[in-house]
């Protein structure tokens, strides 16, 4: 359950935009709510619409226990409809369906609001049936589109909407959020180190190819630390075979920078930003025979590789360059 105060948190303009027009009484009748998967636009529209239909209202802030809140919360209230896309898209029939549905005047109220989640998808015929439908408002009737693209939208429809830009999470709210989602803070960590889609972080933490990555920067630290000799052919025979293309080398890179981070966190006592969090026992190891220094001699020795390896010089010979960079 999400108050004014928690959304504030994730999303401090749109919820400020919104709650002033609730406090003033200047309600829209559509919105465009616009940015990527997580980012809270389905828990906004929710909490929007018990602000407004909720009577106990404190300020701006629904009760959340009264039976319209309560309702709301379960996704059967008798006035808030939510459409989705059937399949790949929102069929024409669903936009019928709901004006159907909001001719029969409220059953409890003349009040109105229903969302339309990936709004995106609408079929031609849908967006047009939508469009007409925004053209007529009904004073109390309340849209909210929620959408990740919302320039693949009519601009016909996008031009009668107030358009709310959700900004993606921070580092630790995306942490926090794929910790919902069910994946090990351990694993949560590191994918938002790396991306922030929410898809691409589901996807990635449940990939096989990924966790094998992994995997092979901590051996690659290992060999690095315990039998430096080794090196060249442990990049040969494990670290060039999983990391084929320049792309694959660059992940490979990429969480290699990361794990030299950590190790500066270490050096540091920056606890809360290691990534590796499953490792610490070998980047304690590593901060006493790795100074802070080499750590950040590493790093910038890795982001030359990386510039190298998109200007066409050969994926082996970026990675044993590096390696005897990083052990001079
Ligand atoms: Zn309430």
């Amino acid at each position: 359950m999400q108050t004014w105060t928690s959304m504030a948190d994730i999303q401090p303009n749109v919820t400020k935009m919104l709650m002033n027009s609730i406090k003033k009484d200047r309600i829209s009748h559509a919105y465009l709510f616009q940015g990527s998967r997580g980012t809270g636009k389905m828990e906004m529209s929710l909490l929007f619409a018990k602000s407004f239909f909720c009577a106990y209202r404190d300020g701006v802030e629904p009760c959340h226990s009264c039976k319209d809140c309560n309702r709301i919360e379960s996704g059967n209230h008798p006035d808030v409809h939510v459409i989705q896309p059937e399949g790949q898209s929102i069929k024409k029939e669903q936009i019928l369906h709901l004006q159907k549905e909001f001719t029969y005047t409220g059953l409890e109220s003349n009040q109105k609001v229903y969302i339309v989640e990936d709004a995106e998808t609408m079929t031609v015929n849908a967006s047009n049936r939508l469009l007409k439908f925004l053209e007529e408002p009904s004073r109390q009737t309340v849209a909210m589109l929620l959408t990740e693209n919302g320039q693949s939208l009519l601009d016909t429809i996008r031009s009668r909407c107030q358009v709310m830009a959700f900004q993606p999470l921070n580092p630790h709210q995306f942490t926090q959020k794929l910790i919902d989602e069910g994946i090990p803070e351990s694993s949560a960590r590191l994918m938002s180190a790396i991306t922030n889609n929410l898809e691409e972080a589901i996807e990635l933490s449940n990939d096989e190819w990924f966790a094998k990555a992994r995997k092979l920067v901590i051996q690659l630290i290992e060999v690095l630390q315990d039998k430096p000799s080794e090196a060249f052919m442990f990049i040969h025979n494990h670290w060039m075979t999983h990391f084929k293309d320049r792309d694959s080398l660059n992940m490979g890179l990429e969480l290699l920078m990361l794990w030299y981070k950590d190790l500066v966190y270490e050096h540091v006592g920056h606890e809360s930003s290691i990534v590796f969090i499953k490792e610490r026992e070998r980047l304690q190891a590593s901060s006493y025979k790795w100074s802070k220094q080499h750590a950040r001699d590493a790093l910038t020795h890795i982001l030359e590789a990386k510039r190298k390896l998109f200007s066409n010089v050969h994926p082996t010979l970026v990675m044993e360059q590096l390696l005897l960079q990083i052990q001079r």
